[in-house]
């Protein structure tokens, strides 16, 4: 424990209010849920044609072999480093894995976001779903002794064994791929102008509670909060992730139909992370005395994930049958500017399917299923395609 309380300042979470961006260890961190998280994994894994868990593993393996390296200092002995990457994966909300076999080859995990959000949403598996701690693992040895292995789960606790079990191959790999990316675009630095507020809600009030919030791993590396399971990825992460897939899925002439994927799964991350969060306590505390009607939450929720750091995202128009959103400095749209350059189409299908999500929460009736594709999202201009805004709008489906 003493070696955790030492390490720890080295993982302290800096929020920046301007861009609503939450950084680790030198890497921009978003909160999602375990549901969002197992869906996205799913989504990718379960395509047809594609190698989805190749494309999860390897985004796992190159973000923290580089994130892991950026929290370690030249003096670290290799006991300490390896403490490091213990350390990074449970503070993060991924789960406990122990690192102390590493050198015969074997880890173990007995706790783990992936599983939970696999069991809480997806059901039975016949396959073991831990790729991204495979990944994460991988990422883990390069930063520590500079090597390429390849990490292999045996046992997962997804199929009911105690706990996951990997192994490790040092047969001949290609190098780990480092995080190349252009610098990032300028972020806005002048408030933005035509953005409506609700005069009940108090927004600056809202994400000072929730960044002061302490969201990082308890002693099993998860992060219980609002009825989920919350983790702060690397944006890096879902960026790579879900860039990757599209273009995979282009490859087949079926990238409209990864997007579509894409925004379906935010669309029930949105309903259920708000939901949770509005049937919780910090909400009953905080939030719920400055609610007088529906558009109360709204705005309440909006503020609520730019202290997530989803988007730097503001309510430009609003009806109960419809909502205009601008975004300044999504990460979906400035990761995609960082790793390809301009694009030729919107990008963030993330904050497009969380859009709808918060309508057919705030406005809808019923169960997430009832609610889910009463609302339709659009992306219509967005920062990867040059635009100084992404700009959403939002309806209720007739
Ligand atoms: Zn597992
Ligand atoms: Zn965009």
């Amino acid at each position: 424990m003493a070696i955790d309380s030492d390490l720890a300042p080295r993982l302290a979470m800096q929020y920046e209010p301007a861009t609503y961006r939450r950084r680790i260890a030198g890497h921009d961190v978003i909160i999602h849920c375990h549901h969002y998280n197992a869906r996205l994994q799913r989504t990718l894994e379960g395509a047809r044609g594609i190698d989805g868990k190749g494309i999860m593993v390897g985004a796992a393996e190159t973000v923290f072999a580089d994130q892991i390296a950026r929290a370690l200092r030249p003096d670290d002995d290799e006991a300490r480093r390896w403490a490091v990457a213990e350390l990074l994966y449970r503070h993060l909300g991924f789960g406990r894995i122990d690192l102390s076999k590493v050198g015969a080859d074997e880890v173990t995990a007995d706790s783990s976001h992936f599983v939970e959000g696999w069991l809480a949403g997806l059901g039975e598996t016949a396959d073991n779903v831990c790729s991204f701690t495979e990944g994460y693992l991988q990422g883990a040895v390069h930063a520590v002794t500079g090597a390429s292995v390849r990490v292999r789960e045996v046992e997962c606790m997804a199929r009911g064994a105690a706990r996951c079990r990997f192994v490790l191959d040092r047969g001949e790999r290609p190098a780990v791929a480092p995080d190349s990316k252009d610098p990032p675009i300028p972020a806005p630095r002048e408030p933005g102008a035509g953005w409506l507020r609700s005069p009940n809600v108090d927004e600056q009030a809202i994400i000072d509670a929730v960044v002061g919030m302490p969201m990082i791993g308890d002693d099993a590396g998860l992060i219980p909060a609002f009825s989920v399971y919350l983790a702060n990825m690397p944006a890096d992460f879902y960026n790579r992730i879900c860039i990757g897939f599209v273009e995979a899925m282009r490859g087949l002439g079926r990238d409209k139909t990864a997007i579509r994927l894409l925004i379906s799964d935010a669309e029930h991350c949105g309903m259920n992370t708000f939901r949770g969060i509005m049937h919780s306590p910090e909400w009953d505390g905080l939030i719920a005395p400055m609610v007088r009607d529906r558009a109360d939450a709204l705005h309440a929720i909006i503020a609520i994930s730019n202290a997530l750091g989803w988007g730097d995202w503001h309510v430009t128009a609003h009806t109960p049958r419809s909502l205009a959103l601008e975004s300044r400095y999504g990460y979906e749209a400035v990761g995609y500017r960082e790793y390809r350059g301009l694009a030729a189409a919107p990008q963030c299908a993330m904050l497009t399917g969380v859009a709808a999500g918060v309508m057919e929460l705030v406005y809808g009736e019923g169960t997430v299923e009832e609610r889910y594709g009463t609302f339709t999202a659009r992306e219509e201009r967005c920062v990867s395609c040059g635009e100084a805004s992404c700009n959403f709008a939002v309806e209720q489906v007739e």
